[in-house]
C-alpha cells in the first residue's frame, strides 16, 4: 500500500511543465491518464495524454462508478480520474500522481482523505496573467474563461495540506518529488 498524491492549482500554474520535468527525472512516479470529453489538441495521443472520449462514454463510465472523480472544468470539457489503475497503484506500493482541477481535489479528498494534497501556485497574480497568455494554445475568449477559473482558484490553497510555490519548474518538480518521499535523482 502507498500513498496517492493529488497536485492542483490554478490554470496555467505550471501543472503540466512541472509534471513533465518529474516524468523524465523519475520514471518511478505513475501519472494518472484522465478521461476527458475535449477533442485532442495536435500531437496529444489517445491512451497516453488522455483518453479521449464521447459524452455517451463519459456518462457510462460515471453510472459503472469507474471514475473517482469528474468535473467540467474552464465551464466546458469534462474530465475525470479512472478508478481502477490509481488504485491498483496504491495497492501495488506504486507511487501515483494525479494532476487534476480543485474540484477534482475536492472529490478525491472525500473519496480518499489519507491522500496528499499539493497545491502548486504562482509566484504572483501578474506572473499567472503572463503565462497564460504567453502559452498561445488558447484563444481570447478561452484564456478569459481560465483566467476567472483560475481567480477563485486561488483562494482554496488553504485546503490543501502543502504549497509549493511555481518560481522555477526544476525545483518544484524536486520539492514535490521529495513530498512523495521520492529519492532525487536530479
Ligand atoms: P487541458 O485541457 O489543458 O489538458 O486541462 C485542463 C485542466 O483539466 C487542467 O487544469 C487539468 O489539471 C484538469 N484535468 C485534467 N485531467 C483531469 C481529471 O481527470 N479530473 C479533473 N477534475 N481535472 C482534470
Amino acid at each position: 500500500m502507498s500513498r496517492l498524491t493529488v497536485l492542483a492549482g490554478p490554470t496555467a500554474v505550471g501543472k503540466g511543465t512541472v509534471s513533465a520535468r518529474i516524468r523524465e527525472a523519475h520514471p518511478e512516479v505513475w501519472f494518472s491518464v484522465s478521461a476527458t470529453t475535449r477533442p485532442p489538441r495536435p500531437g496529444e495521443i489517445d491512451g497516453v495524454h488522455y483518453h479521449f472520449v464521447t459524452d455517451a462514454e463519459f456518462d457510462r463510465m460515471i453510472a459503472d462508478g469507474e471514475l473517482l472523480e469528474h468535473a467540467v472544468v474552464h465551464g466546458r470539457n469534462r474530465y475525470g480520474t479512472l478508478r481502477g489503475p490509481v488504485q491498483e497503484q496504491i495497492d501495488a506500493g506504486g507511487a501515483p500522481l494525479l494532476e487534476i482541477d480543485l474540484q477534482g481535489a475536492r472529490q478525491v479528498r472525500e473519496a480518499m482523505p489519507e491522500a496528499l494534497f499539493v497545491f502548486l501556485a504562482p509566484p504572483s497574480w501578474d506572473e499567472l496573467v503572463r503565462r497564460l497568455v504567453g502559452r498561445g494554445t488558447e484563444s481570447e475568449e478561452e484564456q478569459e474563461r481560465r483566467l476567472a477559473t483560475a481567480r477563485v482558484e486561488l483562494e482554496a490553497e488553504k485546503e490543501f495540506d502543502v504549497t509549493i510555490i511555481n518560481r522555477d519548474v526544476s525545483e518544484a518538480a524536486r520539492e514535490l518529488v521529495d513530498l512523495m518521499g521520492l529519492e532525487d535523482r536530479d
